[in-house]
C-alpha cells in the first residue's frame, strides 16, 4: 500500500496538496504535525499534516516530503476544524488562515546553502571563469546562499552555474530547514562553590579590600540573595551595585563569581505568588452572575450588557475562578488597544502565573512561548488574556471565552485575508469545546444586542455603576451659536473653557476626545487652492506639525512641509481641519499652567509608548490629555472629572451605515472615563447639530432608544443584521482595465441575485497605493442559505480569474464587512 499525507502550506491555494511519505512515516505522522515539503521548483515550505490517507492524487504524481519537524502535533483537531470553519466562512484558503494562526517562529525558513565538496580534489582548469569565482569564494567561507552566489556572480539567475558545479562534484548542495524560535536565555551568577566556607569568603572579602568596586559587588550579592532567596539576575546584579559589567567580568574571569543561564520565558510573572482574594460582588453584579450561570445552562451565548463601571470585570473573574477550579482553560479576548497593563495587573493579582498574554506588541518568540504553554496546558496559561488572533490557540480543555468590549470593530481583520471576526470566530471556538461564551459591552452591538432578543444569545443587564457612583451628567454645547455669537477660542466653547477651568482649578483631570477619522489636518494654498496630494493614492497629505512633514495615511509617503505652494508659488499656505497635535497646541495656549500630554497613534508607538501615557495619567503627571479612539478602550482614571468631545459631527455624518452606531459607542464609552468615583463626573459634547437624535440618545444614555431606531433603518435599507453582506473589492493600476473587470463581475452576480447586488463603485478614495478600486456588495437575506450565496460567489470568482484579461486584477472577498 502506498502512503501520502495532505498538507496545508501557508500559500493561498485553493487545494490541498498530497505528498507521499514511506509506511515508517505514516505510523509515526499525526495530523496537526509540520513537516517541511518541496513545491514548485526549487521552494521549501513548512507544512501542517491535515490528512493521511492512501489514495494517490489523480493529475499528478505526489513529490516526498523532506523533513518531519515534530514528535507531536502542534495543533490540534478542533484548531483544524476551526481553520476549515473561517476558511470556509469568510472565503479564503486554509494557507490563508494558517499563516495568521501560527506564530511566524513556527513557519520555518528556507534557504538553500551550498559548501565545498571536501571530499574530492579540484583540478581548477576545468572551471569556466564564473564557476571559478564560486569555487574561489567558497576558500574563504564554508558555506553560501543561492542569493550570496547570485550577488558574487552579479547576475540573477545564479541555478546554471550552481547547477554545472554540482555535476562536476565541486560543490554540494544542502537543504537546510531551521527553526526561527529559540528560548531565551537569561544571564546569572552566583558565588562560585570554592568560598563557600565561612574562612574562604573572609579571605576573599580581605583580599578584595583593595578592590572596592569588586567588594561592593560581592557584598550586594549577598544582600541580594538574603532578601529575594532566589537566583540573580547578571542585569540585576549590575543595577543594584552599580557597577560596570567589566567589573563582573572580572569577577567571573578570576573565578570568584560564576556564571549560568536559565531559560525563561518572556512573558513573566513578577508577583510573589500571594494573590488577592477576588473581589466580593455587589447585589446587582451578583443577580448578573447568577443569572449568567443560569442561562449557560441552556444557552451557549450570553450578553452582559452593563454600564461604563458597573464592575463587569469583577464579574468575569468570578466565573474565571469558576473555571479555574474546574481544571478548565480561560480565553479572555480583548481588543488590541484595550490589553493594558491595567488589566494584566488586575488579572495577575488574583490569578498570578496562571494568567498568560497574547500581544501582537510581544514578539514572535514571546508568542511562540504562549502557544507552547497553552498546547501543553501548562500551569502558566490556564487564563489567556489575548487580542484577536489569540483565538487560534491550541488549547486543550477550553471551558470560558469572554469577549470584553464585544462592539469594538477592531476584532474584525481588514487586511490581509483571512477575514475574520474574532468575536464570531470564538462562538466558533468555544461550540467546538463545548465551551461557554460571555460577550461584554456597555454598547453593545447591534448584531449582538439583535442575537439576544431573538434569543440566541443570553441578556444580562447591570444598569447600576459599582459603588453607586453617578452617570456622568451629559451637556450638550450647540458650537454653531457659540461661533455666531463669537463664544469660540479656537476650538474651544465658553463652557468647555469654564468647566475645563473649574475641574483643574479642584485638582481634577481632563480628558479631551477627538475623533479620529475625517480629521486629518490638511494644507491648502490660498492663494490657488491647490493642496498637496499623495502621489500614489487619491487622497491629500496630512499635515504633522511635530515634525513638520506631510503625509500619506494609507500608503505611508512622507514629504517635507512646503514654504511655498507647489502650484502657484504663493507662500501663503494654511492649515486646515484639525487634529489631536492642533488641540494639544491650542490647549497649551489656553491654559498654560498646565501639563498638557497627547494619545494618538504617533505618541504611542513602540511596546510601552501606550502603557507610558497611561501611567503619568495614573501618577496625576498630566493635568490634561488629549487623544483619540485610544482613550475610549476600558481605562479606569480616579481622577478625571471632565471629558470634553472637541466635536461629535464628523463622526456622525461619517459614509457609512454603522457611522451612528459607532458615534453613540465611542461618545458613551468616552464619556464612561469620566467620574468613577464618588465626584459626579461631567462630559461636554460640543457639535453643530446638538439634536442629533443619536446626540439626545448618548445624553440620556438611552441605549434601547439607539438600539430600535437604528434597526428601522438597518431595515429598512437591508443592512446588517437584518440581512448578511459581502464585499468584493476590484484592485489593479489600470483604471480602465478595473472599470471592466467590475462591470463584469456585477453583470454576473446580478445574474444570480438580482436587485440584492450593488455597485460597482468607487470607493472615496479610489486610489491607494497606485491601484485602483471598485467596490461591489452582495446583500443576502436571511431566508437565501449563506453556504449556496457563497458557493454562487466562488463560480463566479472563479469565471472571472479565468478570463486572461482580467487574470492580473486582484479580487478581495470580505464576508460580514465592517
Ligand atoms: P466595567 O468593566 O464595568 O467598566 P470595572 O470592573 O472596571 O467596571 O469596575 C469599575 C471599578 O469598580 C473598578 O475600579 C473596580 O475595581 C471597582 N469594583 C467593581 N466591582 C467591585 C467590587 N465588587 N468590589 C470592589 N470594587 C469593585
Ligand atoms: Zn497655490
Ligand atoms: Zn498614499
Amino acid at each position: 500500500m502506498q502512503h501520502f499525507i495532505d498538507v496545508i502550506i501557508p500559500v493561498p491555494l485553493q487545494k490541498l496538496f498530497t505528498y507521499s511519505i514511506t509506511a515508517a512515516e505514516s505510523n509515526f505522522l499525526k495530523v496537526g504535525m509540520r513537516v517541511s515539503v518541496p513545491f514548485g521548483k526549487s521552494k521549501i515550505y513548512t507544512g501542517i499534516v491535515y490528512k493521511i490517507h492512501s489514495e494517490a492524487p489523480e493529475v499528478y504524481e505526489a513529490k516526498d516530503i523532506h523533513q518531519i519537524l515534530d514528535d507531536t502535533p502542534i495543533i490540534n483537531e478542533q484548531q483544524l476544524r476551526l481553520w476549515q470553519w473561517i476558511a470556509s466562512y469568510y472565503m479564503c484558503t486554509l494557507g490563508d488562515v494558517m499563516r495568521a494562526a501560527l506564530p511566524s517562529a513556527f513557519i520555518l525558513e528556507s534557504e538553500t546553502i551550498i559548501s565545498k565538496n571536501t571530499q574530492k580534489k579540484i583540478d581548477e582548469s576545468i572551471l569556466k571563469d564564473d564557476e571559478f569565482l564560486v569555487f574561489d569564494a567558497l576558500q574563504f567561507q564554508s558555506s553560501l546562499k543561492i542569493h550570496d552566489i547570485s550577488n558574487i556572480l552579479g547576475i540573477k539567475n545564479a541555478l546554471p552555474i550552481i547547477k554545472r558545479l554540482i555535476e562536476k562534484e565541486v560543490i554540494l548542495v544542502e537543504e537546510e530547514v531551521y527553526e526561527k524560535y529559540k528560548p531565551k536565555l537569561v544571564r546569572y551568577v552566583r558565588l562560585h562553590n570554592s568560598y563557600t566556607s565561612e574562612v574562604d569568603l573572609h579571605q576573599l572579602l580581605d583580599d578584595l579590600s583593595r578592590a572596592p568596586k569588586q567588594h561592593k559587588v560581592i557584598m550586594t550579592l549577598f544582600s541580594l540573595s538574603a532578601s529575594t532567596k532566589k537566583p540573580i539576575k547578571v542585569a540585576d546584579l549590575t543595577k543594584a551595585s552599580e557597577a560596570s559589567s567589566s567589573i563582573i567580568k572580572a569577577l567571573i574571569d578570576k573565578g570568584i563569581l560564576e556564571e549560568y543561564y536559565i531559560q525563561t520565558d518572556r512573558v513573566e510573572y513578577e508577583g510573589d505568588g500571594n494573590n488577592e482574594y477576588t473581589k466580593r460582588l455587589n447585589e446587582y453584579q451578583d443577580a448578573a452572575l447568577t443569572e449568567i450561570k443560569e442561562a449557560f445552562k441552556t444557552q451557549s451565548v450570553v450578553l452582559l450588557h452593563g454600564v461604563t463601571s458597573s464592575g463587569k470585570t469583577e464579574v468575569y473573574v468570578k466565573l474565571i475562578e469558576e473555571a479555574l477550579s474546574r481544571d478548565e482553560q480561560v480565553l479572555y479576548l480583548l481588543p488590541e488597544i484595550a490589553l493594558t497593563t491595567q488589566l494584566i495587573t488586575r488579572l495577575q493579582n488574583y490569578f498570578g502565573e496562571q494568567v498568560s498574554v497574547f500581544h501582537s506588541k510581544y514578539s514572535t518568540h514571546e508568542r511562540a512561548e504562549v502557544w507552547n504553554n497553552v498546547l501543553n496546558n501548562s500551569h502558566k496559561a490556564q487564563v489567556v488574556l489575548g487580542a484577536r488572533s489569540s483565538i487560534f490557540l491550541p488549547f486543550n480543555n477550553l471551558g470560558l471565552i469572554i469577549v470584553d468590549e464585544e462592539h469594538e470593530q477592531s476584532f474584525k481583520q481588514f487586511d490581509p485575508a483571512p477575514r475574520y471576526h474574532a468575536r464570531d470566530t470564538a462562538i466558533v471556538l468555544a461550540h467546538l469545546y463545548q465551551a461557554k461564551t460571555l460577550l461584554g459591552s456597555a454598547t453593545p452591538s447591534l448584531e449582538s444586542y439583535f442575537n439576544a432578543k431573538q434569543h440566541k444569545y443570553g441578556l444580562v443587564e447591570i444598569t447600576k455603576r459599582y459603588n453607586n457612583v453617578l452617570m456622568p451628567d451629559m451637556e450638550l454645547v450647540d458650537i454653531k451659536d457659540k461661533h455666531k455669537r463669537k463664544k469660540m477660542k479656537g476650538h474651544f466653547s465658553d463652557r468647555l473653557i469654564e468647566e475645563m477651568t473649574d475641574a483643574l482649578s479642584e485638582g481634577f483631570q481632563v480628558i479631551l476626545f477627538q475623533n479620529r477619522r475625517g480629521f486629518s489636518p490638511i494644507v491648502e494654498c490660498n492663494t490657488c487652492g491647490h493642496s498637496p496630494q499623495c502621489p500614489n493614492c487619491d487622497v491629500s497629505l496630512t499635515y504633522h506639525r511635530y515634525k513638520n512633514q506631510l503625509r500619506c495615511h494609507y500608503c505611508g509617503y512622507v514629504m517635507a512641509m512646503q514654504d511655498n505652494c507647489m502650484a502657484c508659488g504663493s507662500p501663503e499656505i494654511d492649515s486646515k481641519g484639525f487634529g489631536t497635535e492642533q488641540i494639544e497646541t491650542e490647549v497649551k495656549n489656553l491654559f498654560p499652567d498646565y501639563k498638557v500630554a497627547r494619545m494618538d497613534l504617533d505618541t504611542t508607538r513602540g511596546k510601552y509608548g501606550y502603557e507610558k501615557i497611561i501611567s503619568a495619567l495614573e501618577q496625576q503627571e498630566i493635568d490634561i490629555l488629549v487623544g483619540t479612539q485610544m482613550l475610549t478602550k476600558g481605562l479606569d482614571f480616579r481622577n478625571v472629572k471632565l471629558v470634553g468631545v472637541m466635536n461629535a459631527d464628523n463622526m456622525l455624518n461619517f459614509p457609512d451605515f454603522r457611522a451612528h452606531e459607532r458615534s453613540f459607542q465611542l461618545i458613551l464609552q468616552v464619556a464612561g472615563r469620566a467620574g468613577r468615583t464618588d465626584q459626579r463626573g461631567k462630559v461636554l459634547i460640543q457639535s453643530y447639530n446638538p439634536h442629533h437624535n443619536i446626540l439626545q440618545q448618548v445624553s440620556t444614555n438611552d441605549y434601547l432608544s439607539m438600539y430600535n431606531e437604528q434597526m428601522d433603518e438597518r431595515y429598512n435599507f437591508k443592512y446588517p443584521p437584518i440581512y448578511k453582506q459581502i464585499k468584493i473589492t476590484l484592485k489593479h493600476k489600470d483604471y480602465l482595465n478595473v472599470e471592466n473587470a467590475s462591470i463584469w463581475y456585477a453583470k454576473s452576480l446580478r445574474n444570480a441575485f438580482g436587485d440584492y447586488v450593488l455597485g460597482p463603485e468607487s470607493p472615496p478614495v479610489a486610489r491607494i497605493r497606485n491601484q485602483f478600486h471598485k467596490n461591489i456588495l452582495v446583500k443576502i437575506p436571511k431566508k437565501q442559505s449563506l453556504a449556496k450565496t457563497k458557493e454562487a460567489i466562488t463560480k463566479i470568482n472563479n469565471s472571472f480569474l479565468s478570463i486572461k484579461d482580467f487574470r492580473s486584477v486582484k479580487v478581495v472577498l470580505n464576508v460580514d464587512n465592517f
